[in-house]
């Protein structure tokens, strides 16, 4: 069985403990691989290795880290078979997402930061005749970067890259339950010659190597993405050691569809809002509202939409929902589907899980769920649940639409449908949410904001601000 090993040193080893844990293929139910058990000892060999390496990265010209960034892209690219076969056994997307949006997007981020570190510039301010201001932009140190298992390389190589253009170097774990294409990035770090300790890959559990990383007293600077749990929890240690902190947290985005709007692009796309990666996106549209006049259309028709969306293996070439990610987060989409029955909410489609035969009877799998007539303060509603199951409600008017969509604690993506520009922009300004998809959605600009409001996160990723982030700007001032 193949057993995955930290990146430390530039080395491939194995945990101090010797200890590993079960990675599990979510479309058999069956484990197939085994993760180091790091803990808090790997975690200080990747710091100190990180620490040492960044003496000579710091320095390192940009154009030379620019190089090494473009290199790893290339070779993201040229393993962007092996790389998305992985991606999708380890996770259970369909291996067509992942060839298509996953591991080019992965290799999209290393060549963004390796070009984008060249334009990078800071600010002089001018006091006249009297003095000047330069600032610098020095790397802040060894950066912590922590990611989840959605997008398992794509969000990793988000935070990993910008880090190395900006000069830090970077002790990082991607989430225990998806860890094969950070190993599998290794590798290919280690072929692009990526120099020792520059990236430190550290494989474990959360509350062990995420916690050791985020408590440790010489790493400065936090990049998290996951749960808004796990980031309140990372907020109480890092805050009070005053560490940088980036934390893009859940959401419970709303996808607000008008009755002018182009209907067969709305319906289409609100199906990938819906459903895609079995709806474990934090940018999915998980509550639907719908302009009451098309309600009755909308919800025959996104029905009969959704009965055609072929759950099955992920490897299959026509499936188009494959399989949970986990046993715990199937039980987890199971949980909320009953509490929407016992919030009185009508399954319109789907609300079970679906067992396959042959060799995926144990894998992780649930019917497409669209669920009605939840009252929009409810649980169902208000929670994120991060799975293929969406609630439709109708609505009047703009101002009640706006009050449902605002009505959670989060604030990270919101999608709008209308023809009506004055509308289009009115939501816009009063929605609450880090990102507004007009007429689209998951259409990504790397140069622009990415990130939530309220509990889906404090700071920005993406474009110069991922930059600035992983920087630190010192004023020097010179009298004339
Ligand atoms: P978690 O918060 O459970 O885990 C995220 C990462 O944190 C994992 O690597 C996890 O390790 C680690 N971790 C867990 N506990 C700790 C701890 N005590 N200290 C440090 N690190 C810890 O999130 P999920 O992996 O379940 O991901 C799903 C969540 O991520 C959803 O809420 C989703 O909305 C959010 N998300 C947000 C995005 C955004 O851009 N805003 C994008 C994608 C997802 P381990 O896996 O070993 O537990």
């Amino acid at each position: 069985m193949q057993q995955i090993k930290n990146y430390i040193n530039g080395q491939l080893i194995e945990p101090a403990s010797k200890a590993y844990l079960d990675n599990y293929n979510p479309a058999t139910g069956k484990v197939y691989s085994l993760i180091p058990d790091s803990d808090e000892k790997d975690v200080e060999l990747a710091y100190a290795a990180a620490k040492n390496a960044f003496k000579e990265w710091s320095i390192t010209p940009k154009e030379k880290r620019s190089q090494y960034l473009l290199k790893i892209a290339a070779l993201i690219e040229k393993n962007l078979d092996k790389l998305s076969l992985a991606e999708s056994i380890d996770n259970g997307k369909p291996l067509k997402l992942a060839k298509s949006i996953d591991i080019p997007r992965a290799a999209a981020n290393f060549h963004f930061y390796g070009t984008g570190i060249l334009h990078y510039a800071a600010h002089a301010h001018s006091m006249e005749e009297t003095a000047i201001n330069y600032t610098l932009r020095q790397p802040v140190g060894v950066a912590g970067c922590i990611s989840p298992w959605n997008l398992p390389l794509y969000l990793f190589t988000w935070k990993i890259a910008p880090a190395l253009a900006a000069g830090c170097t970077v002790v990082a774990k991607p989430s225990e339950v998806t860890p094969m294409t950070a190993f599998l990035l290794s590798e290919l770090c280690i072929e692009a010659g990526l120099p020792a300790g520059v990236l430190n890959i550290v494989h474990g559990l959360g509350p062990k190597v995420g916690n050791a990383i985020v408590s440790h007293k010489d790493i400065p600077l936090i990049s998290f993405t996951g749960g808004t749990a796990t980031g309140k929890h990372i907020a109480s240690i890092a805050a009070p050691m005053f560490k940088k902190l980036s934390l893009e947290l859940g959401g419970k985005n709303p996808n607000i569809i008008f009755a002018d709007c182009n209907y067969e692009k709305m319906l289409s796309t609100t199906l990938l809002s819906s459903f895609s990666n079995q709806g474990q996106i934090c940018l999915c549209g998980s509550r639907i509202f719908v302009e009451r006049k098309i309600y009755e259309k909308f919800k025959t028709d996104f029905i009969a939409k959704t009965k055609t969306l072929n759950v099955g293996d992920p490897l299959n070439e026509n499936t188009k929902v494959g399989a949970i990610v986990s046993k715990t987060h199937h039980e987890k989409i199971l949980s909320y589907i009953d509490l929407a029955k016992t919030e009185g909410g009508k399954i319109l489609c789907g609300g079970k899980a679906l067992k396959l035969n042959g060799e995926h009877a144990d894998g992780y799998y649930i019917e497409p769920t669209i669920i009605e007539g939840l009252d929009y303060k409810c649980r169902t509603n208000q929670e994120e649940i991060f799975g293929p199951v969406v609630t439709i409600t109708p609505f009047d008017t703009e101002e009640e639409a706006l009050k449902m969509a605002n009505s959670t604690i989060y604030g990270l993506a919101s999608i709008v449908w209308t023809e009506n520009l004055t509308l289009a922009h009115r939501i816009a300004n009063n929605i609450h949410a880090g990102i507004v998809w007009i007429n689209c959605w998951l259409l990504r600009d790397l140069r622009t904001p990415f990130g939530g409001v309220k509990a889906s996160g404090v700071g920005r990723e993406g474009g110069f601000e991922a930059l600035d982030f992983f920087t630190e700007p010192k004023n020097v001032c010179i009298k004339l």
